[in-house]
């Protein structure tokens, strides 16, 4: 039998008597075994990362620099044993699992140059007679250890976003990824002890979460960054205390295709947001509102498209669409189609874990199937009739991470900006559209904070005063 893998504690790594399978949810075979930390273990990483705290936090800005270009060149040198690892735990495609490392690669290297624009400004404080002869310097200090937990969706970048901008600002850190898919996140952690950062700074350490909610609390982290499904992420916030919170949750993203789009560029755009990693993207499409007066032919655009996605194997480069995490988040997804009271008009067989790209057309958008995330190789498409409407229908949902318009009509573009509820819109483009230096994030159900490596870092850091007498 496989050794099972250790976790990484303070630096060291440590064995466990407990373990869990990493499954190939594609094969269906046992990849690895890993070793899960127990809230003993969770909360002796507090102990390291506040020990560690007092000597990262004085690390010049070059040091901080140089090690995360170095994780960046470890990455790249390493890059197909994480392709491998992310196709193997998550059952990611090929393209799309080399794409997540060039993006980790990326968010790495720009925490790197954010790293050197961290800088303060000095307040004259003489404005009244009181602080006279007196002035204020104002920097930005990292506000503490960091307690980051992420999902399985792209567990290597979506590390990197959290523990990029941690060393950028000099902070210890305890990652906890999710079950499913810590392989890359434990590659990740022997990268970042071989770049150099100090070692008892370092804790990646896989937990159920029910082992990890005791963790969550803890005061000696100042920062919890979370990235998950919305219903853990807000009950989390209220248990973390005095902490900063950043939650980056999910959504159910819309896009709306107005009479005049370009529908062809919009087929193929849809497609790509509705179908990329099977569909487990918090900003995958999943409501399409089409100009009624379009809908026909650009509901005929998505389907010729769709007909063209190669699916199955992962392994293989060519395939466009592979498994879902799980066979059992599968049959969640197949049941929400069955049940959905919808047309569906491509897709909605399943195979074990792989759930074929599935359409439902003239969904009404207050369907259940509507309203809550998916999170499934599965877009619904429906009709509007004015565009007030669709803002109206985008709106109506609880979340608000993304949403796409596709128009050239800027008078339509600058009503859709200051109706719309959500984080970012995108115009002529997919609300699936993240470059890494982007601030990222939404508004209502979807989350608070911003990532992104400069926006992560003022999330991480607190403004610090000295003031000096000149007398
Ligand atoms: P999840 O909420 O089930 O798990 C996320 C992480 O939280 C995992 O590491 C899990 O072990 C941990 N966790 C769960 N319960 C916990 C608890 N009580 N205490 C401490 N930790 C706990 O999410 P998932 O299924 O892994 O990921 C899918 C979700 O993530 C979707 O809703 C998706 O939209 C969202 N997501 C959001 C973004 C974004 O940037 N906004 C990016 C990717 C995924």
């Amino acid at each position: 039998m496989r050794e099972p893998r250790p976790f990484c504690l303070g630096g060291r790594w440590k064995t466990s008597t407990s373990t869990i399978p990493v499954i190939n949810p594609y094969t269906r075979e046992e990849v690895a075994r890993v070793c899960t930390g127990s809230a003993d273990d969770l909360f002796m990483a507090a102990g390291h990362a506040a020990a560690a705290f007092r000597i990262t936090k004085t690390l010049p800005t070059y040091i901080r620099r140089q090690i995360l270009h170095t994780i960046a060149a470890l990455l790249e040198e390493r890059r197909e044993e994480l392709v491998d690892a992310l196709i193997a735990e998550g059952g990611k495609v090929r393209k799309i699992a080399d794409g997540e490392v060039t993006r980790a690669i990326e968010t790495i290297t720009i925490s790197a140059e954010e790293a050197s624009r961290i800088t303060g400004t000095i307040i004259p404080l003489d404005r009244t007679p009181g602080g006279a002869g007196h002035t204020g310097h104002l920097i930005r200090v990292p506000a503490g250890p960091l307690l980051a937990i992420t999902p399985f969706n792209y567990p290597l970048n979506l590390a990197c976003h959290k523990i990029g901008p941690a060393i950028a600002i000099g902070a210890s850190f305890l990652l906890k990824p999710a079950t499913a898919t810590p392989l890359s996140s434990l590659i990740l952690a022997e990268i970042i002890l071989a770049a150099g950062y100090p070692p008892e700074a370092v804790s990646v350490i896989p937990a159920p979460g029910s082992v990890a909610d005791a963790i969550v609390g803890d005061e000696r982290f100042a920062y919890l960054s979370f990235t998950g499904s919305p219903d853990v992420g807000w009950e989390l916030k209220k248990r973390a205390g005095k902490k900063k919170v950043s939650l980056e949750l999910g959504g159910n993203a819309a896009v709306i295709i107005c009479r005049d789009a370009d529908l062809r560029y919009a087929a193929s755009r849809i497609i790509a947001g509705g179908f990329v990693n099977a569909g487990q993207n918090c900003v995958s499409v999943q409501r399409v509102l089409i100009h009624h007066e379009v809908y026909e032919e650009m509901t005929a655009g998505i389907i010729s498209e769709l007909r063209a996605l190669k699916i199955g194997d992962p392994r293989d480069p060519t395939t466009d669409l592979g498994p879902m995490i799980s066979e059992e988040a599968a049959a969640v997804a197949e049941e929400m189609i069955r049940s959905a009271g919808a047309r569906v008009i491509a897709g909605g067989i399943r195979e074990g874990a792989l759930l074929h790209p599935t359409v439902l057309a003239d969904v009404d958008p207050s369907l259940p199937i509507a309203c809550r995330e998916i999170f499934a190789p599965v877009i619904l498409l429906s009709p509007y009739r004015k565009e007030d409407e669709a803002f109206s229908i985008v709106n109506a949902s609880e979340y608000g991470l993304q949403a796409g318009i596709f128009t050239d009509s800027l008078e339509t573009v600058q009503r859709a900006f200051s109706a719309l509820d959500v984080g970012a819109i995108l115009v002529n483009d997919i609300p699936t559209f993240r470059v890494d230096e982007m601030p990222y994030g939404g508004v209502k159900g979807s989350g608070t904070g911003r990532e992104g490596p400069a926006y992560a870092i003022a999330g991480m850091t607190v403004e610090k005063m000295l003031v000096i007498n000149k007398r």
